[in-house]
């Protein structure tokens, strides 16, 4: 009988979800997922594999699986090498693996790597002071993620406005951009304009309010409610495709931020540290954010590092408790950063990717305009739009020039983002152009 009772409660545990009841009730073995652990170098097809079936569906990889990176090259396990046209989303900026930042890494990594913020380290004012002083603001507050610094910059703007401007307890509100791309987590999806980044995830942060890009009249009207805290806005929208505002937004957009006591936030998670032909895309227009927020490259793509930079008015309203992250300032993290602005500076990365960025368009620009309808970009954040048609798409484009030696993603359909790693020389480009060349004219 008890013997019965066993089987019976065993199967009715395996059918649970089929029932209806919890699936957290259900535990799988794990002895098959370990067995299959890579135990000889994997085919192409056996890492596509793996990842389907033991990842999350949450990406759709182009279908190159990548071993070796060392500055603007990466290898597939086949030893196959292909130029990187996406740069880990502009956070390789520096190049795959620069020795200078692996070598900070790994002297600080035996050294110190994580004490949490409840002490002081060594190294994290040591970054503190070099990155306050590069970008001319007087404190930064450390995260690791783009969007957490994202977050924390709303964080910031609110308390401010609480605090400062005297905006009502839970009445302040957050002016974002239609298009921007910030993230994933609750906050970032509740002020995003992409169904796919959005849909089936609600309820949605309140105070969140929408302007079209680009939209000067709109962003103004917007900014009469004095409950208004902050506009937050990339000063290019990288994920939305590169699209680049006209000459003279982000100078209106500091005016009318100034006139109606709004802070500016500008998104550099993307755009920062070199990418667009200077250090900050806002540069373009020498004009200067109330905050400022780095990610990606601020550790060249070799540990996640981001950060929020602003003045003391707004810094120090948040006091001790209020907010951080048990990762935030460690001095691995203070280390790497550290090296990968130096190597930004020190290789007049800026400089390069005006100049490359430019050969590259004037070049991408003497392509078949009736399949590239569109080039943009500014420095070596570049885009191409490509006419779709029955043979061809930007995803069957990417393949083929995957065919011929050069990784580049789709963006939203018809894009295709172009943003090599801010080292490319000449030689290099030009003869990337003729991978592009080839690959679209093989249609
Ligand atoms: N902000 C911008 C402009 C971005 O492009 C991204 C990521 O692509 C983020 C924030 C989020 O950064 P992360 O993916 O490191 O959280």
């Amino acid at each position: 009988m008890e013997g019965m009772i066993c089987k019976l409660s065993r199967s009715l545990s395996r059918a649970a979800p089929l029932l209806g009841r919890s699936i957290h009730s259900v535990r799988p073995t794990s002895t098959a997922a370990t067995k299959h652990r890579t135990e000889h170098p994997l085919s192409s097809e056996e890492v596509y594999a793996r990842e389907e079936k033991y990842g999350a569906h949450n990406y759709h990889p182009l279908p190159v699986a990548l071993e070796k990176g060392e500055g603007i090259y990466v290898w597939d396990v086949d030893g196959n090498r292909y130029y990187d046209f996406l740069s880990a989303y502009s956070a390789v900026n520096q190049g795959h693996c620069h020795p200078k930042i692996i070598a900070a890494l790994n002297a600080q990594a035996s050294k110190l790597t994580l004490t949490s913020r409840a002490f002081y380290n060594d190294v994290l004012g040591t970054y503190e002071e070099y990155i306050t002083s590069m970008f001319g603001y007087n404190k930064v507050l450390p995260m690791n993620t783009g969007v957490e610094a994202c977050e924390t910059a709303c964080k910031l703007a609110r308390k401010w406005a609480y605090n400062v401007k005297g905006v009502p307890k839970n009445q302040a509100k957050i002016i974002f951009a239609d298009g921007n791309f910030w993230g994933r987590t609750m906050a970032a999806i509740s002020s995003s304009t992409d169904p796919s980044s959005y849909e089936g995830f609600g309820p949605f942060m309140p105070g969140f309010q929408n302007v079209p890009y680009n939209d000067i009249p709109s962003l103004e009207k917007a900014l009469q409610d004095q409950n208004v805290a902050a506009f937050m806005v990339e000063p290019i929208q990288g994920e939305a495709g590169v699209v680049v505002p006209d000459q003279g937004y982000l100078t209106k957009v500091r005016e009318l931020c100034t006139k109606h006591n709004v802070l500016w936030i500008a998104d550099e998670v993307q755009t920062g540290l070199a990418r667009t032909g200077r250090r900050l895309a806002v540069d373009h227009e020498e004009v200067r954010p109330d905050l400022v927020i780095l990610g990606k490259a601020l550790s060249g793509g070799v540990y996640p590092v981001s950060a929020v930079l602003c003045d003391d008015e707004v810094m120090l309203t948040i006091k001790p408790g209020e907010h951080g992250s048990t990762y935030g300032g460690n001095p691995l993290a203070c280390r790497v950063a550290i090296a990968a602005l130096e190597v930004m500076e020190e290789e007049r990365l800026a400089e390069n990717a005006e100049r490359m960025g430019k050969l590259l368009r004037s070049e991408l620009r003497k392509l078949p305009k009736d399949i590239v309808t569109v080039v943009r970009g500014k420095g070596l954040l570049n885009a191409i739009v490509i006419k779709e048609t029955k043979d061809y798409d930007a995803w069957r484009v990417c393949l083929r020039l995957r065919d011929n030696g050069l990784l580049a993603k789709p963006t939203h359909g018809d894009i295709i983002r172009l943003a090599p790693p801010l080292i490319i020389r000449e030689q290099a480009v030009l003869e990337c152009v003729d991978i592009i060349h080839k690959s679209i004219t093989s249609f």
